[in-house]
């Protein structure tokens, strides 16, 4: 289907853009890499009066080092955050889950922001921002806001970025020396998840002193399986202990029944792949 008629603007700066969303209310929509808007927009989903298009904006691309964190801008495409060393060196765990995004052509047009703020909730990021422990900047009309990823993912497609704002970037603490791993069960290659488990885990001695689970596509949104976090603190990295905090992993969790499969094979699915994410995670 052909989207219906809209307008377009496309600024080279964050004021200007956020700008011509104050203009336009809540009938604007931002575009980033278009791979989730476009459809959208082509099924008559969604008919926004004004496209503001991000693509010119060259500050809202890239990584960076901060200190004791990196920091990725909202329109780095996923390609581009998949290939960066300092993803790789201090947030291995995003590292590893980008590269389960879709297949390479989605890869080079979709960016990270627009996963993130596009919250499919079997969507691959937003588990391994969980884990990890990222905060996201929003920019807005009264300035810029900090947002913790635990409080960032607020129902089905729907995040605390409100009308009128932009994701801007991601604040990833480093986690150099953690081990980490992000375990996708799919069908067919190149498929969304119909579970996936993010794991973190950092090993002392012969001791797991912290750990940080997130799982995907087990409700509206991402979820931190903290059960399993808690049961694994302090704990000795055995293939025993891991098994008992696996065993967990479905508490409070709501996953969908689809033609993928039913809630309750999702649930004993998050058991099992909680169990090899972590494991692999632990160097166990
Ligand atoms: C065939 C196919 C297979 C896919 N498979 C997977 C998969 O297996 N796993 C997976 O995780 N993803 C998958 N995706 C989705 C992919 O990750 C997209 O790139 C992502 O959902 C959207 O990113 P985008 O940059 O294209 O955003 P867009 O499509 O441009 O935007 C998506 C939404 O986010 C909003 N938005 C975008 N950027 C911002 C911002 N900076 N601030 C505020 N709002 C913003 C837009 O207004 C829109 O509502 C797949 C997509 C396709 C087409």
């Amino acid at each position: 289907m052909i989207p219906a008629q809209f307008d377009y603007v496309a600024p080279g700066t964050l004021d200007e853009a956020l700008s011509a969303l104050a203009e336009a209310g809540e009938d604007a929509k931002v575009l980033a890499g278009g791979q989730s808007l476009l459809p959208v927009l082509r099924m008559r989903l969604n008919v926004p009066s004004l496209v503001v298009d991000l693509g010119r904006i060259e500050a809202l691309r890239g990584v960076r080092d901060d200190g004791d964190a990196i920091v990725i801008g909202a329109m780095t495409r996923h390609i581009d955050v998949l290939t960066d060393p300092l993803v790789r060196e201090h947030a291995a765990l995003l590292s590893e889950a980008v590269g389960h995004v879709a297949d390479p052509q989605v890869r080079h047009r979709g960016t990270f922001g627009g996963a993130l703020a596009h919250a499919d909730p079997a969507g691959d990021l937003g588990a391994p921002t969980l884990a990890v422990g990222a905060s996201f900047e929003v920019a807005g009309p009264n300035g810029t806001r900090t947002v913790d990823a635990d409080d960032f993912f607020e129902d089905l497609f729907t995040t605390a970025v409100q009308d009128g704002e932009i994701l801007t970037e991601v604040r990833i603490p480093k986690h150099t020396g953690w081990g980490a791993h992000y375990e996708k069960f799919v069908r067919v290659a190149h498929q969304w998840p119909i579970v996936a488990v993010a794991a973190a885990v950092k090993v002392e001695g012969a001791t797991i002193s912290e750990a940080r689970v997130g799982l995907t596509n087990m409700g509206l949104t991402p979820l931190r399986a903290r059960s399993v976090e808690a049961a694994l603190v302090g704990q000795p990295a055995t293939d025993e202990t891991v098994r008992v905090a696996a065993a967990s992993a479905a508490e409070g969790t709501s996953p969908p029944s689809d033609l993928n499969g039913e809630a309750d094979y999702r649930r004993h699915l998050a058991t099992v792949l909680t169990r090899r994410a972590v494991l692999a995670a632990a160097g166990v």
